[in-house]
Formats: structure tokens, C-alpha cells, sequence
């Protein structure tokens, strides 16, 4: 393992044996798989591996309500009888249900983008990756679309205790409602999110003139996109915004979630993207060269989100990785190719229903409105609160030498493992 190296990875051994039930969409276990692949492909060599700290009560408290906190702490499958009050009020239930360990798991997603943060605001590394965070929908006092705690918000919460201005990105096919709401009012946070808008597509948010409010105002920015974009008309609004952003906003660090159900075939999603044009945006993020914590999302078609996530860890490394599958434990579910970009003919949204017109459209009233903010505001930071720790913690989440990465993650069977062959399409609109 190279001893300086400017990329950090975050996996927590147990975070892909949790399972929301039978037939949910969301499998924890394409953590597992894309590790799997991360380690295979021998990427963990070039990049510093740790696994995760846990986050705490109280460093989930520092956006979601004590109320809330407590009712994720305490349900579990065998109690939930005894909640039955507050499950609309958290909105739990068919989509965000209890299931085993939930607690456990928010604390493991949330502890690694948390670190990550702290890590880059210790100067420890440039950019800080964990696939296994990005649940933008969850909201303060309540679970949305899959997301019970937000692991965004919260890491951005502390890097705003180093940097005046944080930019965040989203390109998950659904509006990144969540970090929006959390920050809609502010001007230290800029939201950027592309994602499919219309037809009650989840989660109904993220129309172009939803701008901020009061000191917010201009900065929330949304670009709504119909159903079949492909990588073209994606790169065609995505460059020319996140420059501009850049540009005017003048962001010192940037968050960006990479949620894969924006790919050609997500089994919820209807975007057209490939992994090169999903790519894309990373590696152009990437090369603005700010420090980035680079975060997961949703991706419901199982080994195309860990093929999208270990080609986008070896883009941020700029390492080049075969289009060969490696043997690995899940080998089988990359067949009938075993290729990694594979070039699947299996279009099911061929119409892309973004006009040229539509674009060029959205692209006119974005830069319209980032005119009201052409000079970056100037943060007067009087306090900075103490840091949640200083990254060189031991007890904090510990790194692995490369025998220990090696050995430890070998090792995991999943017993548990479910193959995720649905690609249909849902008949509903979720996450
Ligand atoms: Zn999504």
C-alpha cells in the first residue's frame, strides 16, 4: 500500500450482509459485490483502505431529531408491534421498513462519509470514497425512499467547520430532495442535482425554479431531466453547469453522490447512461481538483452499480483496470460476458426524450439565475467549531495494511447471497 496515498477508501466488512427484506429493491449486499471487485482488480494497493468509525448517537443528532434517533434505535422487526404510532409519523413501513440491525447500518454508512469528511478537512488525503454512504432522500424527523439517516448532510455539516463553501453534486436519477431541504436556506451549501422531474417520478421534487429561500436564494440548483438521456445530452448539460458553478460559487470542497440508478437498465430507473458517460462526470468532477468525498446512492440492477462503482474508483485513481472481470467470489453474476463496461444491447429506454431545445433551455435559466451569485459570498467564519476528531485517532476507525485488507475482506461468505437478475421495470415510480 503506497503510504501517501491522496485517495481513501472506506468498507466496513459488515455493511453488505444487511438486508431490507425479501423483494426490496435496495440490496446492501452490491456493497459487498463491488468491494469484492474494488479488491480483485488489486485497486486497494493504490489507495489508503479503512475501515470505517461508526457514527454515534449523537453525531447522527447533529441533523435528525433526538425524537427520530431514538425510535431508529429502538425498533426492530420483533418490537415494531409496539411502534405502531409512530411508523407514519417516521414514515416507515413498505418502502424505508425495520428490518435487522438497522440502527447498526445507518451507523456504519454514516461513520465513513463522517470520517471521510474529517479526514479531508485534516488535509489527510484528497478525496475520501464511500460507496457505501449518499442516502440523500432522508429527511430530519423522517425515513424517504430507502434513506433513513443522512450521511450527506452530515458529513457536510462538518466540513463546513473548515470550509467556508461546500459544493454538493448529485447525479442519482432522483432528485437529492434531502440535502437540498437541509440547506435550502443557506448560502455556504450549494445543491446540485440532476435527475429525472415529472410524471410524480420520485420524489416529486427538484423542478428548475426550486432556487433556495431567504439567504439560500439561488443556491439550490436543479436541472430536470426527462426519461432516456443518454451520455451526450447528460455531458451536454452537466459540463457547462458544474463549471459555471464553479465559476460563481467558488466551492472549497465538493461532496458528490453517485448514485447508479441513473445507468441504462437500473431496474428502477429510465435514464440511458452508460458507464463511461456516468464516468464522465466523476472524472470531470475529479479533475477540478478540490477535495471530494465521493459517496454512493441508489443502483437497483446489482452488478451494473458495482461494475459503475469499481470503474469510477479506478477513474479517481487514474488507474487504468481491464475490461476482464477478475475471478472473484461473485464471478458468476457478471456473465454472460464477464466484462466490465459491458456493452449491454438491453436498452430499455431507447427514446431519449430530452430535446436539444430542452437542454439549451434549462442551460439559459441555470446561468440566469448563478448570475444573482457571480461573486462567491464572503464567509465570515467568526467561530469554527472544535472538529469531531482529528482523523489520527486510532479508536476512530482504523486503517488496514494491505494483508489485513487482503485477508479480512477474503474472507467474508455471504451466505445470504442474492442474485439480482429482475431487470424490469417497476409499474410504479419509486426510488
Ligand atoms: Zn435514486
Amino acid at each position: 500500500m503506497s503510504g501517501n496515498s491522496p485517495v481513501v477508501y472506506f468498507y466496513d466488512p459488515e455493511v453488505g450482509n444487511f438486508h431490507y427484506g425479501p423483494g426490496h429493491p435496495m440490496k446492501p449486499q452490491r456493497l459487498a459485490v463491488t468491494h469484492s471487485l474494488v479488491l480483485n482488480y488489486g485497486l486497494y494497493k493504490k489507495m489508503n483502505v479503512y475501515k470505517p468509525y461508526r457514527a454515534s448517537y449523537h453525531d447522527m443528532c447533529r441533523f435528525h431529531t433526538e425524537e427520530y434517533m431514538q425510535f431508529l434505535q429502538q425498533v426492530t422487526p420483533g418490537n415494531v408491534a409496539e411502534f405502531t404510532k409512530c411508523l407514519s409519523s417516521f414514515n416507515v413501513g413498505d418502502d424505508c421498513p425495520v428490518f435487522e440491525g438497522l440502527y447498526d447500518f445507518c451507523s456504519r454508512y454514516t461513520g465513513a462519509s463522517l470520517q471521510g469528511a474529517a479526514m479531508l478537512n485534516n488535509n489527510q488525503c484528497d478525496i475520501a470514497i464511500n460507496w457505501s454512504g449518499g442516502l440523500h432522500h432522508a429527511k430530519k424527523f423522517e425515513a424517504s425512499g430507502f434513506c433513513y439517516v443522512n450521511d450527506i448532510v452530515i458529513a457536510i455539516l462538518e466540513l463546513l467547520k473548515h470550509h467556508p463553501r461546500v459544493l454538493y453534486i448529485d447525479i442519482d436519477i432522483h432528485h437529492g430532495d434531502g440535502v437540498q431541504e437541509a440547506f435550502y436556506l443557506t448560502d455556504r451549501v450549494m445543491t446540485v442535482s440532476f435527475h429525472k422531474y415529472g410524471n410524480y417520478f420520485f420524489p416529486g421534487t427538484g423542478d428548475m425554479y426550486e432556487t433556495g429561500l431567504e439567504s439560500g436564494r439561488y443556491y439550490s440548483l436543479n436541472v430536470p431531466l426527462k426519461e432516456g438521456i443518454d451520455d451526450n445530452s447528460y455531458a451536454f448539460v452537466f459540463k457547462p453547469v458544474i463549471t459555471e458553478v464553479i465559476k460563481c460559487f467558488r466551492p472549497s470542497a465538493i461532496v458528490l453522490q453517485c448514485g447508479a440508478d441513473s445507468l441504462a437498465s437500473d431496474r428502477l430507473g429510465c435514464f440511458n447512461l452508460s458507464f463511461k458517460g456516468h464516468g464522465e462526470c466523476v472524472k470531470f468532477v475529479k479533475d477540478l481538483k478540490l477535495p471530494l468525498l465521493v459517496l454512493g446512492g441508489g443502483g437497483y440492477t446489482l452488478r451494473n452499480v458495482a461494475r459503475c462503482w469499481t470503474y469510477e474508483t479506478s477513474l479517481l485513481l487514474d488507474e487504468t483496470i481491464s475490461n476482464e472481470i477478475p475471478y472473484m467470489e461473485y464471478f458468476e453474476y457478471f456473465g454472460p460476458d464477464f466484462t466490465l463496461l459491458s456493452d449491454k444491447g438491453s436498452n430499455d429506454n431507447p427514446h431519449n426524450a430530452n430535446s436539444r431545445t430542452y437542454l439549451e433551455n434549462i442551460l439559459k435559466y441555470v446561468s440566469e439565475n448563478l448570475r444573482n451569485i457571480e461573486h462567491a459570498p464572503s464567509v465570515q467564519m467568526h467561530y469554527t467549531p472544535p472538529d469531531w476528531f482529528d482523523g489520527t485517532d486510532t479508536t476512530a476507525g482504523h486503517q488496514l495494511s494491505e494483508s489485513e485488507a487482503n485477508n479480512e475482506f477474503y474472507d467474508t461468505k455471504d451466505e445470504n447471497k442474492e442474485k439480482d437478475v429482475s431487470c424490469k421495470k417497476p409499474d410504479n415510480n419509486e426510488k
